[in-house]
């Protein structure tokens, strides 16, 4: 077999993903996402689902992310160092895989940095969408860092905010995020702590890291009708709310196998009621009631919302230059004969 007829994977770098978000535009491509997530969570059923797979250690977190909808399957490597950022390394970094379940075979391999930041934002927003009270305006971010700024765009594009708040503990991160959303259709306001950000808020995003139990809102910090769009907490041991806030809230979940171990609800009884964010999208569960309820997104992440990213970038790469045809099947000219092809490369 030539060269050029060899089965090719295809790749997206880092580079590659830049120049598709430009290419794409990027508040269009966190609303394509988002509608890829929403789509799949409403045949949520036809998916495999399984918690992610840990390796904790003493710096960290690395995860394996798979599942299936039995016509393509799709898997993320993640990891979350928060001690990264003070050695120059990002808490986050991703790649993921998708392929044919027919053949076994991979179809695209891809970056999911960038990625991740993008899906993590397509979610809340969606969320959102169902859950903020109805006209919210303003949402109050904590913790300005990777994360933040598409959070941001994604909650003014799917949830139409126009101010945000922002607080870090890190003035730098803080000045960061304005910076960066400079002209970018927000108003952007900089807080110095938890207490101010919060003022006029109707939607607050914690996106904080540090592998402990933080408090970053304490339960007289929450007033009546918010929604709570938690990110940061995202392993056992990780998490950012006063468990008070958690009894006042009625709480939405992506997978509550996963996120009982890694959500905000590790700290209350495993069987505290919750309600699945598909059931809400299929209509079989109610989102936000009324103007008075505190809505709770406890969000981990989970690998469907992966998936539906990774079949976004499968389809928009096609007709672009933005990927590199990756050698990574062997192509024996008898199936079985593996040895001769590697002699036939003499
Ligand atoms: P990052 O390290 O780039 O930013 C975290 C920011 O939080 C830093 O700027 C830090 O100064 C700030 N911070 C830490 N403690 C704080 C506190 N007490 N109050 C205010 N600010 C504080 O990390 P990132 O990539 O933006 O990720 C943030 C968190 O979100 C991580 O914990 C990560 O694991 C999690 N995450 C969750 C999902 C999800 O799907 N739920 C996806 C991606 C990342």
């Amino acid at each position: 077999m030539k060269p050029s007829d060899k089965a090719l994977v295809p790749f997206v770098s880092v580079d590659h993903m830049m120049q598709l978000i430009h290419h794409v535009g990027l508040e269009e491509m966190i609303v394509g996402i988002s509608e890829e997530i929403e789509n799949d969570f409403k045949r949520w059923e036809s998916f495999d689902k399984t918690p992610r797979v840990p390796a904790h250690s003493p710096h960290g977190v690395i995860e394996l992310m798979p599942t299936s909808d039995g016509e393509a399957y799709g898997f993320k490597y993640v990891n979350g160092h928060p001690k990264n950022t003070s050695e120059g390394l990002q808490t986050v970094t991703a790649f993921g895989l998708l392929a044919d379940v027919y053949t076994g075979y991979p179809t695209l391999l891809t970056e999911m940095t960038i990625l991740t930041a993008l899906r993590t934002a397509a979610t809340s927003a969606l969320v959102g969408k169902y859950l903020a009270p109805k006209g919210a305006t303003t949402m109050a971010m904590i913790g300005n860092g990777a994360q933040s700024e598409f959070q941001c765009l994604a909650f003014k594009a799917i949830c139409g905010i126009d101010t945000v708040r922002l607080y870090d503990t890190d003035p730098a991160a803080t000045a960061k995020c304005a910076a960066n959303l400079a002209g970018k259709g927000l108003t952007v306001i900089t807080c110095t702590s938890g207490e101010e950000v919060i003022q006029g808020a109707q939607i607050i995003t914690t996106c904080t890291a540090d592998k402990k139990n933080a408090t970053i809102l304490t339960d007289n910090m929450i007033g009546a009708g918010v929604h709570i769009n938690a990110i940061g907490g995202d392993c056992p041991g990780k998490t950012e709310l006063h468990r008070d806030i958690l009894l006042r809230s009625d709480i939405f979940v992506e997978y509550p196998e996963q996120t009982r171990i890694e959500g905000e609800i590790q700290a209350l009884d495993a069987d505290h009621p919750v309600t699945e964010l598909w059931q809400v999208m299929t209509g079989a569960a109610k989102g936000r009631k009324d103007a008075q309820q505190i809505t709770l997104f406890d969000s981990v992440g989970f690998a469907i919302e992966d998936f539906s990213a990774l079949r976004f970038v499968k389809k928009a790469i096609k007709g672009t230059a933005y990927f590199e045809p990756l050698d990574m099947l062997a192509d024996p000219d008898d199936p079985r004969d593996l040895f001769g092809m590697v002699q036939r490369s003499k």
